[in-house]
């Protein structure tokens, strides 16, 4: 029986108000409009915010272009960026209680988790300030008496910076900062479901020294504000993070005016496990991996693919620790799992799981649904005998549903692994070394879990194959990504004429 905790009283929560950031002002949207952030774990009003139309897209995009070509955020050293960075990432840890609380009220995330996050989120600012300083091109001084070569990294521009609501706080610091340390100007756009964080940050940017223009924050939906963004011709990037079907609209609309597109989309990332992997490590990845933000995660390891002789045993034992996850209220905090983002999302996710059990598959777990009396919650729900075509197996549940599927050899884990049209993260269980081997390389995905699932550090690159996304963010070329490139090539001495030979 998983352990429900019921959510702390109504009242303690407070409605918090908003404005949008831009040109360095806190400013109502052009027609007055807000938006409604309902808590998913309570279901009661918990925030509001000024909701940008077309037009304050348009004069956000606006104050970061003139920011970019007359402002003085490019022209500065990278020393100057870097320690403008650094105070940003000391008022984040300052602030990263009511941070965290924000995000946990807005998303329905575990408070602790939250707080784990925000320790996350100011590593990646103190790593892109670390970068900023070590931006540089190359020379080249080999290529003949006449000819020297510079290749100069410039700042790209202005860049549209557009996030989801699963990881509010961490996912625009997988960003922002680096857009910054590059020294570009942005318009940032967070999900119009968990916007608080992300407008908090812009106080704490204003009062760490970053120049009015050169961020600029807005909320809004998609279809009004992200469309905008996605295809001004003042906007020279945009840094996506979302599902796969928006991801594709953005690469759509930024193609008018060839815009680079960096997108950071959906997975379905399975775990491989074989007999001689060390299960109670496994056990406990698996049931991080799944439940880890209620299975709302683009990195969740929702496919087991289990080597039969193993797939009943580790499935039951499995469920026996799910059983024990603490789902409830996200701000309790011993909660490891919250609520479901919204009722609509909620009734997407049963949908699948009805869809699944209909088709013959066991529901081995069935955590389903949760009454707490107000919000909405689900428990972790295994589903095992899941074969390849089924949709369970195959596309983005988004939730705590894990789909159990098994194999009789590498080859044939391998092929399950790479049939579906997503590449994000995989994960391979085995004492052996040439397995684990043979998996990283041969499994078509951006980060290979080897013995662990779901660990992260700036240091390494993340992104994914195929539909799960175009580039690659963190890592040390992450500052790279918002930069052009520009060749001087120099001579010296008299040049060999072409007409009028010399
Ligand atoms: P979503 O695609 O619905 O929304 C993401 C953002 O795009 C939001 O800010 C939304 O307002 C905006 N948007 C919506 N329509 C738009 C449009 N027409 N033009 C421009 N912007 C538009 O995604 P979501 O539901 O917020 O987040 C969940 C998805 O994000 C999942 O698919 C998940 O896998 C993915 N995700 C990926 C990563 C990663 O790093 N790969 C990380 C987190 C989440």
């Amino acid at each position: 029986m998983t352990i429900q905790i019921r959510p702390q009283a109504i009242s303690d929560l407070k409605v918090r108000e908003f404005q949008m950031l831009i040109d360095g002002q806190w400013t109502a949207g052009a027609e007055g409009k807000t938006i409604e952030r309902l808590a998913p774990s309570h279901g009661v009003l918990v925030s509001r915010y000024q909701s940008a139309t077309k037009a304050d897209a348009e004069r956000a995009i606006a104050a970061a272009r003139k920011a970019f070509d007359f402002g003085p955020w490019p022209k500065m050293t990278g020393g100057e960026r870097s320690n403008i960075l650094l105070k940003a990432a000391d008022l984040i840890a300052q602030r990263s209680d009511e941070l965290a609380y924000l995000d946990a009220i807005e998303a329905g995330k575990p408070i602790s988790q939250c707080r784990g996050e925000l320790g996350g989120a100011v590593d990646i600012w103190r790593y892109a300030a670390a970068l900023a300083r070590n931006l540089h091109g190359e020379s080249y001084n080999t290529l003949g008496e006449g000819t020297m070569g510079v290749v100069l990294r410039e700042a790209i521009g202005v860049v549209s910076i557009i996030t989801p609501w699963n990881f509010p706080f961490l996912i625009v610091g997988q960003k922002l900062p680096f857009a910054l340390a590059a020294g570009c100007t942005a318009v940032v756009k967070p999900s119009e479901l968990t916007s608080g964080s992300t407008l908090l940050l812009g106080e704490i940017l204003m009062e760490a020294g970053v120049p009015e223009g050169v961020v600029n924050i807005i909320v809004g939906t998609g279809a009004e504000v992200g469309a905008v963004m996605t295809s001004h011709p003042d906007v020279d990037m945009v840094s996506f993070t979302g599902s796969t079907a928006v991801g594709r609209l953005t690469m759509t609309n930024a193609a008018q005016t060839l815009k680079k597109v960096s997108l950071e989309l959906g997975g379905k990332n399975p775990q491989i496990v074989f007999p001689d992997a060390n299960l109670d490590e496994f056990i406990d990845a698996a049931v991080f991996g799944a439940w880890f933000n209620a299975g709302e995660c683009c990195n969740a390891g929702s496919r087991l693919i289990l080597h039969k002789d193993i797939a009943r045993d580790v499935t039951a034992r499995i469920a026996e620790l799910s059983a024990k996850v603490k789902v409830g209220d996200p701000l309790d905090p011993s909660t490891q799992v919250g609520a479901i983002i919204t009722p609509q999302h909620l009734e997407k996710i049963e949908a699948y799981v009805s869809a699944a059990s209909e088709g013959g598959v066991t529901v081995s777990h069935a955590g389903g649904t949760l009454d707490l009396g107000m919000g909405q919650y689900m428990a972790p729900t295994i589903l095992s005998g899941v074969t390849r075509d089924m949709a369970v197996a195959k596309e983005e549940v988004f939730g705590p549903v894990l789909s159990v599927l098994t194999f009789e050899t590498l080859d044939e884990a391998i092929q399950i692994a790479n049939a579906v049209d997503y590449g994000l993260s995989a994960g391979v269980w085995s004492s052996n070394f040439d397995t684990c081997m043979t998996i990283g390389r041969r499994v078509r995905a951006g980060t290979i879990w080897m013995n662990t699932f779901m660990d992260g550090t700036p240091e390494l690159p993340f992104g994914g194959y195929r539909q799960s996304g175009l580039g690659r963010e963190l890592g040390k070329h992450a500052v790279e990504d918002y930069t052009e490139t520009k060749t001087l090539n120099m001579h010296i001495g008299s040049r060999t004429g072409w007409w009028m030979p010399r």
